[in-house]
């Protein structure tokens, strides 16, 4: 398959998507693609390897991804030619955290939960974001009410720079048809019903007619399923105090 066997309204927004990033681009040479390995992230990461556009892309290795999701590394590597930069957490920063509480802390409390995110994810991306002017993501409005009034631009409060969202208007069709029309290689967890995949022991597969984001903190409330990666979806306060909740 190609582009042109998608409707005319999506190789708009694939159009349009090429556009933005290379806009991006063009006003932020140091902006970076933050991918979780999700699908969302491989259209990005596609959009950008195609385009060959000079953004640099990054993960976020926690340790406690599943493989499948480590894997899409090398998919990147052999498929793009291009390699990811892998932030990883303090290993002192962990090893503290597991001594204290445990290497399953994060399921007896909210606040344990985002302590080993925000040791886990937020500190290593404040190391990733540190000296850029902007970073770019994949969410998408439609994946959880706590993301629902995304915008396309925002300033970042909590990292102190621009942060794009170009699939704020996507949906997961959307997403979906343009990975089976341009054949853009994707986490095989999505066949197993995992629409969006985090940290192996934090993410469930779904059950049918659930939210896309159900499975991931599954056993908290739906207000507070988010790691603190992108604090304004839930009016999170700035780094300096999530670091605090260690
Ligand atoms: S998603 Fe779970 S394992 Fe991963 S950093 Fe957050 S609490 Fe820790």
């Amino acid at each position: 398959m190609t582009i042109s066997t998608l409707d005319s309204c999506r190789q708009r927004l694939w159009h349009e998507l090429l556009k933005r990033l290379a806009d991006i681009a063009r006003r932020f040479p140091d902006a970076a693609l933050a991918s979780s390995l999700a699908a969302e992230d491989m259209v990005l990461t596609h959009a950008v390897c195609t385009s060959q556009l000079p953004l640099e892309m990054f993960t976020l290795d926690t340790g406690r991804l599943h493989s499948e999701t480590l894997g899409m590394l090398d998919v990147i590597r052999s498929q793009y030619g291009r390699t990811l930069t892998v932030y990883r957490p303090l290993p002192q920063a962990v090893e503290q955290h597991v001594a204290a509480h445990g290497a399953f802390a994060f399921y007896e409390s909210i606040e344990l939960r985002k302590a080993c995110c925000g040791i886990r994810k937020v500190e290593p991306l404040r190391r990733a974001l540190a000296g850029r002017h902007a970073w770019i993501t994949g969410q998408r409005r439609s994946q959880s009410q706590t993301r629902e009034h995304l915008p396309e631009e925002e300033h970042d409060a909590a990292f102190d720079l621009r942060k794009f969202n170009p699939l704020a208007a996507w949906t997961e069709d959307d997403v979906w048809n343009v990975v089976r029309a341009l054949g853009i290689p994707y986490n095989p967890l999505h066949d197993q019903g995992y629409p969006s995949i985090g940290c192996e022991p934090c993410t469930r597969a779904i059950r049918p007619g659930e939210d896309v984001r159900a499975g991931r903190w599954w056993w908290e409330s739906s207000a507070s399923r988010e790691c603190g990666l992108h604090a304004a979806n839930t009016k999170l306060p700035p780094l300096a105090v999530v670091t605090r909740l260690d």
